[in-house]
């Protein structure tokens, strides 16, 4: 009987999603497995907060139904999620005890929200929007309460905080000069952020750090250092993504923020690749390390990604530089786009 491969990829994102299908393109018989942790299939995360708001039906939140999976002849584990990776025997150990082989493996396995050390004890307390699971934990919550606080002021914070402002809720920003990481705000940066937010019914708070959070009769009591202090219903973080890897750590591959790749987007170990918000990626024209974010970048570092653990040699577009609004505020950064539906 041939032996056919098995290329299993973590992660049911744009990144891994893309190297999949470009790996059912160029190879018709191998075996492709996909697993993530959430039990949704691929969605676009773009879109959670308009799904909020009500503005769009699950339905068109959804890139993937499970359907088209099956079409391509790609297996998807929903719901399952991998707690090591022993690159020795090529084998993943799942948080239910299962154990699968690879022949080569994609990590593409995103980010999760960054929660500030100033922050970290009253974790409780706060809520995420992070993934469809997040925003599943709080879709109704959000729609009966009226009072919010806000922590943080990253691009994802502050559509948020439109969102709820159309919503006809009441909004406190305490925004970290850097929410933004690895971004910092200068004091005039965060002065024409305030004069921007001017127009939107919410109370900003710059230069002030969190004091207390408490839990009382159902209300959060906020209070900051300078004495200012909200009852409010619902606390939410938006302080900037950080790479999920740590099923990844002692499994031989090479980490720091995020999977350290080459440029070809291959780890230090031969059968194993990364892409997406989790890669942190070798660009040899600075001689360092750029960890990438936004949706167009996570698409294109998928296809490559499979195109080399194929054998190709395709340099990974070294991470494009541009400006971008952040309430007015032009920052210098990685992609972040519009994006269009996929087809
Ligand atoms: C609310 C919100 C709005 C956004 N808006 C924009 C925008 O307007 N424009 C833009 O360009 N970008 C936007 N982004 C960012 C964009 O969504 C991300 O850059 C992109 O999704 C990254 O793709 P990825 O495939 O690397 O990771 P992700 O999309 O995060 O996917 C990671 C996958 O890995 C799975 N996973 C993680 N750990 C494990 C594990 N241990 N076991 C199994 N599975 C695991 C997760 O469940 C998930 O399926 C937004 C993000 C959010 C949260």
């Amino acid at each position: 009987m041939p032996f056919n491969d098995h290329y299993v990829i973590i992660g049911n994102g744009p990144a891994g999603n893309h190297a999949a299908r470009t790996l059912r393109k160029k190879d018709k018989d191998a075996k492709i497995t996909i697993i993530s942790d959430e039990r949704v299939p691929y969605y676009y995360k773009p879109k959670l907060t308009n799904f909020i708001a009500d503005e769009i039906a699950k339905e068109d939140l959804m890139v993937n139904f499970l359907n088209s999976y099956k079409a391509k002849d790609i297996r998807i584990r929903l719901g399952q999620e991998v707690e090591r990776i022993d690159s020795e025997s090529k084998t993943l150990f799942l948080q239910h005890m299962e154990k699968i082989n690879y022949s080569k493996l994609i990590i593409a396995s995103g980010s999760r929200a960054r929660v500030l050390p100033a922050m970290s004890r009253y974790a409780n307390h706060l809520k995420f929007v992070t993934s469809y699971t997040d925003v599943m934990a709080v879709k109704e919550e959000i729609r009966k309460a009226k009072d919010f606080f806000i922590f943080g002021g990253d691009l994802v914070g502050f559509k948020f905080l439109r969102l709820l402002n159309s919503m006809g809720k009441t909004v406190t920003i305490l925004i970290y000069p850097n929410a933004f990481w690895p971004y910092n705000l200068t004091d005039n940066m965060l002065a024409q952020i305030t004069e921007s937010l001017s127009k939107f019914k919410v109370d900003v708070i710059v230069k002030d750090d969190i004091s207390i959070i408490d839990d009382k009769n159902g209300l959060y009591r906020v209070k900051t250092q300078k004495g200012i202090e909200k009852n409010v219903d619902m606390v939410f973080s938006f302080n900037g993504l950080i790479p999920n890897i740590d099923f990844a750590k002692g499994s031989g591959v090479d980490i720091d923020h995020g999977i350290l790749v080459n440029e070809y987007l291959k780890t230090n170990v031969d059968s194993i690749y990364a892409c997406g918000s989790c890669a942190q990626i070798y660009n040899p024209s600075i001689k360092s390390y750029t960890t990438s974010i936004g949706w167009p970048n996570a698409v294109v570092q998928g296809e490559v990604a499979a195109f080399n653990l194929l054998g190709d040699h395709k340099i990974i577009e070294s991470v494009g530089r541009k400006y971008f609004d952040l309430e007015g505020v032009k920052i210098k950064t990685i992609w972040w786009e519009d994006i269009d539906d996929e087809v």
